[in-house]
């Protein structure tokens, strides 16, 4: 019933997991060496509407998460501040506002949430098997390397094949064919374990992920999601990762969010236009708000916020409300099945259009307001009941 964008395969197509009733479902979480903005929450809120879209068809969803503690960013933060001796102090604060956040926008919980830096010791058994298996090699200084030659590569993203060698950092801005570290032998200022088999060091972010993918979910996984700056480098890594472990496909679908600006520029400490949710908390603006704006922009294009947009959604939000209150109470009870016939279900489970949908409602609720049709009411509570199931937004007061 849902058709979905898949990155891997550039289609829209039905989606369909492996097993009937249950899916798979893993998401890359939060690089915590700074506070997580609301650029970041729209991507975990539309992975959140995924997931709630997934439960309203009826499926289980299982879904793992990591918090990505021990990582490069995070160790050079930690270094160039002088509060914290202790990264895991400094990163702390940063881990409970996401977690706040997370909570204060009412967002699903992952069945796994695992933190980095607890699975490095699964992360270690993946890396001697690619070094034991051939698809690594230590260079002089310690450092694993995954060559790519032997894992494939560029599944999902058009590779510059003409830029070649190896990446020691996880970040690169740079598209090419890099084989790239695995397992980062420790520098002089760094943060680092003891693993048996390895020189003191700490894995590389893009073998996180795909260990707790498919350490925890199992292989393969049904879906994977992410912002779309994850794509390359880190999904195209996660790919090869999971070629050196398994013949099979590690993920049948990615589902990938475009990014948030502020006032038509990307957001960035520099130009100092970072927002965060406790700054439209603090401006009178409720998280529901939030999301609600959130879905004004379908999730594959790039969405501009400022506060006046923000503000516009409120204002919209709150006219739904308005308007669908007084029907409250005279409406049968939901039922899966009557969803599927409706018009505003038909447009929501075609890739997640609820901008669309939402635009329909308030146009039908309008419409109401003059007809005042029983039907038709009872037609567009049934529609406010499933947009609420999947945005996890509530439009009707609760009776
Ligand atoms: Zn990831």
């Amino acid at each position: 019933m849902l058709k979905l964008f898949n990155t891997l395969t550039k289609k829209r197509s039905l989606f369909s997991p492996r097993e009937q009733h249950s899916v798979k479902m893993y998401t890359c979480g939060p690089s915590v060496y700074n506070f997580v903005h609301i650029g970041n929450f729209r991507t975990f809120y539309w992975e959140d509407v995924l997931k709630r879209t997934l439960l309203t068809l009826g499926y289980r969803v299982i879904h793992a998460m990591p918090i990505s503690d021990i990582e490069d960013k995070s160790v050079k933060a930690f270094f160039s501040q002088t509060e914290f001796s202790d990264i895991t102090k400094f990163l702390k604060p940063r881990i409970n506002a996401f977690l706040n956040d997370w909570q204060r926008l009412n967002l699903l919980k992952p069945d796994f949430l695992i933190s980095f830096s607890e699975s490095v010791t699964l992360v270690e058994k993946w890396i001697i098997h690619a070094l034991e298996n051939k698809y690594a090699y230590t260079d002089a200084r310690g450092n694993v390397i995954l060559d790519i030659s032997k894992t494939g590569y560029g599944a999902l993203y058009k590779i510059n094949t003409k830029n070649r060698g190896i990446r020691i950092q996880d970040d690169y801005a740079k598209n090419g064919y890099y084989s790239f570290a695995i397992w980062k032998a420790k520098k002089r200022k760094d943060i680092y374990f003891n693993p048996e088999k390895l020189v003191p060091g700490r894995p590389a972010s893009h073998i996180y992920c795909a260990v707790i993918a498919n350490e925890y979910l199992g292989s393969p996984i049904d879906i994977h999601c992410g912002g779309t700056d994850n794509i390359y480098p880190h999904h195209e890594n996660e790919i090869a990762l999971a070629n050196t472990r398994y013949s099979r496909i590690f993920a049948n679908y990615w589902f990938h969010v475009a990014h948030l600006t502020v006032n038509k520029r990307k957001m960035s400490k520099r130009l100092g236009n970072i927002v965060y949710l406790r700054d439209i908390i603090e401006k009178g603006f409720t998280p529901e708000e939030l999301k609600y704006f959130y879905l004004k922009t379908h999730y594959r294009k790039t969405q501009n916020f400022d506060y006046q947009l923000l503000e516009k959604a409120g204002r919209e939000l709150k006219e739904i409300r308005s308007l669908a209150k007084e029907y409250v109470g005279k409406d049968d009870l939901f039922s899966v099945d009557e969803i599927y016939r409706s018009n505003i279900a038909r447009i929501v489970f075609d890739d997640l259009k609820i901008h669309t949908a939402l635009k329909k409602t308030l146009k039908n609720l309008h419409e109401l307001t003059r007809s005042r049709s029983n039907k038709q009411s009872i037609a567009i509570l049934k529609d406010l009941k499933l947009l609420e199931r999947i945005t996890g937004i509530e439009f009707l007061p609760k009776t």
